[in-house]
């Protein structure tokens, strides 16, 4: 189809220990799209998004971008980052530049644009991730929210044509991750194309065009985003209610035992409390 922007086919990675962690992967990305890759810790979707933006390079498969191979040696591999751009878990700031000069770095550099053609651009997508008015602050002043928000300033700075993220608000706290989801839905409303793995299920069901489920290297299971409430295959069934689990457990350690173990009091199941 003509409107495919990132096409991968029968993908393979062997990592030289000898994992093999991407088993025949294949999916599109049409324009607009938003694609959510889900899939337990392992399960390879980092080394997806690595090979799509050519962090490593795949065992076999074929990544193409507008219908073109970006993954030969011919690709000019600079050229391929600038039109896909990757926001990480872990931000991947520069500590030692403001905010402003890790927005225009890239489009300075890569772009080639001109100091004030740069800073012009990066104004405009930092307002965009409503970050402003910390546009003369360094990364270590800021909140994790706000450092996820500035390096998806950085990526959207480029124009890029598709965005990967690579679980974006897993290195955040509970309270700070509404605001950078709130970003990204943002984007997915304005028709940005992107690919994003999440464990926030809930948000991959709203936000996401088509859900990509990956286990053990492979895709498992691909569908529309209803295929997070109607799971047609058991493997998903069972990830599915892990996560549902994993959150409930959650629950239950950050409210309930927490709260009473700060009274020097844990509950034991009766009711009664411990004597000393
Ligand atoms: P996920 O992002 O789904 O948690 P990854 O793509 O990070 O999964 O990892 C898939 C598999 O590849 C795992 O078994 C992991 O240990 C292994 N792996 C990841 N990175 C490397 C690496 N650089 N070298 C060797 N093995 C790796
Ligand atoms: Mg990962």
């Amino acid at each position: 189809m003509s409107d495919v922007v990132l096409s991968i086919q029968n993908l393979e990675k062997t990592y030289p220990g000898g994992v093999h962690a991407v088993r025949g992967v294949s999916f599109d990305v049409h324009e607009g799209e938003s694609v959510a890759i889900i899939g337990s810790s392992g399960s390879g979707k980092s080394t997806v998004l690595r090979c799509i933006n050519r962090l490593i390079e795949p065992t076999e498969g074929i990544i193409e971008l507008r219908g073109e191979q970006i993954n030969t040696p011919s690709a000019d591999v600079n050229l391929v980052r600038s039109r896909i751009g990757m926001v990480f878990q872990s931000f991947e700031l520069f500590a030692h530049l403001r905010v402003l000069d890790n927005v225009t770095l890239g489009l300075r550099h890569v772009r080639g644009m001109s100091k004030d053609e740069a800073e012009k651009v990066a104004l405009e997508v930092l307002d965009r991730v409503d970050m402003l008015e910390r546009v003369n602050a360094y990364p270590g002043n800021l909140s994790g929210g706000q450092k996820q928000r500035v390096a998806i300033a950085r990526a959207l700075a480029m124009k890029p044509e598709v965005i990967l993220f690579d679980e974006p608000t897993s290195a955040l706290d509970p309270e700070l991750i509404g605001s950078v989801l709130q970003t990204i839905r943002g984007l997915a409303e304005e028709g940005m194309t992107m690919v994003i793995v999440t464990h926030e299920i809930n948000f991959a069901r709203d936000v996401a065009d088509r859900i990509v489920y990956l286990d053990h290297g492979q895709v498992a299971e691909e569908g529309p985003s209803s295929i997070i409430n109607t799971p047609k295959t058991e493997r998903l069934q069972k990830f599915l209610s892990s996560m549902h689990e994993d959150n409930i457990n959650e629950e239950i350690e950050e409210g309930h035992v927490k709260e009473g173990a700060e009274y020097g009091y844990v509950p034991d199941g009766t009711g009664d409390r411990p004597r000393p």
